[in-house]
């Protein structure tokens, strides 16, 4: 397999397996664990045969990819997008494994998905194939077992008709409602949790610049995709002093030299503005720019990614930034908040950009939704500011860790050493449940004193 080749388009699973292979092997972890590591633990493939509201049938397919479990539940979130594939999913999986690993808390990777626009779906068309899913998912998921969560196109209300068709299937039992994250307030979910992903990335973004000695204050930023993540992340880091330059969703994006005013932008999204036509107002979402506001332009996703920026933030999809057009990024600084955004050939050719990568940059999300499975299981109910405090924490201490890393291993990329820091915790864990017979130089726990 070429790595370095510009034509060359890995699928993200390639993407997933191609770094865990590199950094296995660099690491000298044990190769019976990276091979266990390279592949999930179960698939499942559901038809879902929906009735339209006019009578007909459409038959959509679902996956639930369970990737690995040696640290605690399976864990992730559940996807509605017409480019859902098995091997997608099988990815999103696996990064989660990882992500879990590198902010240490106790639950393994799984993640899920319908090959789906919901755009095209009434509500009530999209609440039957919601329930249908969880009919086939049912006995395979649970609070201790394998706990879904919110993820493209997928919100609380989709939580909520998750929540109840698992109830009508397995009774309100204790614990029951642990059974998916990412709930409503009215029903077990977290003060906190939707905002989560954004606020988890700019904890991990302001610890990496204090680290590296930066002050943040007026640095310019790009964010790609203007969803549940991105909007939530260009609004605080908006609040806390970055300018944020240009975004975009799936239409198309504006930009502005003099930075765009996010809450302003959000209020008039949900008054029917469009990025992609009619955002471009002048004092409507253009911040202090006088009469130079009519310079606010619409540009495409590609300029986006390529513009002259301190940060470029991708919060949208897979594959965004690939050996085409890596050679045209001209941010200082990503902070990936999307799930597998750069390829792995781009990734090559980014080696000496720092990246904050997916597997920590994302992970206030699936963190925030371990303080709610937490509060679930205890019948307890936190206050959000409790809930932000606990997640900075999380956050600034896996940057940290994740750094110290690299500091140990200073060849190693910001995504190498978050896979190391992975690998290893997951290694000690397979070693001690003995799903791998350790080699005489792996250190696990009191086994090394009976040697
Ligand atoms: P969302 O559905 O709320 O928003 C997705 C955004 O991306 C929308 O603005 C959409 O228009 C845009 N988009 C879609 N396709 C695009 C394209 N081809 N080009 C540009 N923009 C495009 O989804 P989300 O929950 O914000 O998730 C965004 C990313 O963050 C995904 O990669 C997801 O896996 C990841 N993520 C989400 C969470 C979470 O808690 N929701 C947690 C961790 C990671």
């Amino acid at each position: 397999m070429s790595t370095n080749s510009s034509s060359t388009t890995l699928s993200p699973y390639q993407t997933f397996t191609s770094t865990l292979r590199e950094v296995g092997a660099s690491m000298n972890a044990h190769p019976d664990i990276i091979e266990l590591l390279s592949k999930p633990q179960r698939i499942i493939q559901v038809q879902l045969p929906v009735q339209r509201d006019n009578g007909s049938t459409d038959v959509y397919h679902g996956y639930r990819v369970q990737h690995n479990n040696a640290r605690g539940p399976y864990k992730g979130g559940i996807r509605f997008h017409p480019s859902v594939s098995l091997n997608e999913v099988k990815a999103l999986a696996a990064w989660m494994t990882l992500k879990t690993a590198v902010v240490n808390i106790p639950f393994g990777g799984a993640k899920g998905g319908i090959n789906i626009d919901p755009l095209k779906l009434s509500d009530q068309e999209l609440q039957r194939l919601s329930r249908s899913f969880i009919e086939h998912l049912g006995p395979i998921i649970g609070p201790a077992t394998d706990i879904p969560a919110p993820d493209i196109n997928t919100n609380a209300q989709v939580m909520a008709w998750f929540t109840d068709e698992y109830m009508k299937l397995n009774g309100h039992r204790e614990h029951t409602i642990a059974t998916f994250t990412g709930k409503p307030l009215s029903l077990g979910g977290s003060q906190g949790r939707e905002a989560a992903t954004g606020r988890g990335g700019l904890f991990a973004l302001q610890e990496y610049l204090e680290q590296s000695g930066q002050n943040h204050q007026g640095l310019t930023i790009a964010v790609q995709g203007f969803g549940n993540v991105g909007a939530h992340f260009a609004r605080l880091a908006d609040q806390a002093g970055f300018k944020i330059v240009a975004i975009s969703d799936a239409a198309g994006g504006i930009y502005h030299q003099s930075g765009l005013d996010i809450t302003a932008v959000i209020k008039a999204r949900a008054a029917g503005g469009q990025l992609n036509k009619n955002l471009c107002y002048p004092k409507l979402t253009v911040k202090n720019a006088g009469p130079a506001a009519t310079d606010c332009q619409q540009i495409t996703n590609q300029e986006l990614l390529t513009t002259a920026v301190d940060i470029l933030v991708p919060a949208a999809i897979e594959n965004q930034i690939t050996a085409q057009n890596a050679g045209q990024i001209k941010a200082k600084i990503i902070l990936e908040l999307a799930n597998g955004p750069i390829s792995y050939p781009a990734d090559q050719l980014l080696k000496n950009l720092p990246i904050i990568p997916d597997i920590l940059a994302n992970a206030g999300g699936v963190t925030a939704s371990y303080y709610e499975w937490t509060q679930n299981l205890q019948n307890l109910y936190w206050e959000e500011s409790e809930v932000n405090t606990r997640l900075e924490l999380t956050m600034r201490r896996a940057m940290r860790e994740v750094l110290n890393e690299q500091t140990s291993h200073p060849d190693l990329s910001l995504r190498q050493a978050a896979y190391q820091l992975a690998i290893n915790r997951l290694q000690e864990a397979i070693l001690l449940r003995s799903w791998v017979r350790p080699r005489s130089q792996d250190t696990v726990g009191h086994l090394n004193n009976r040697r």
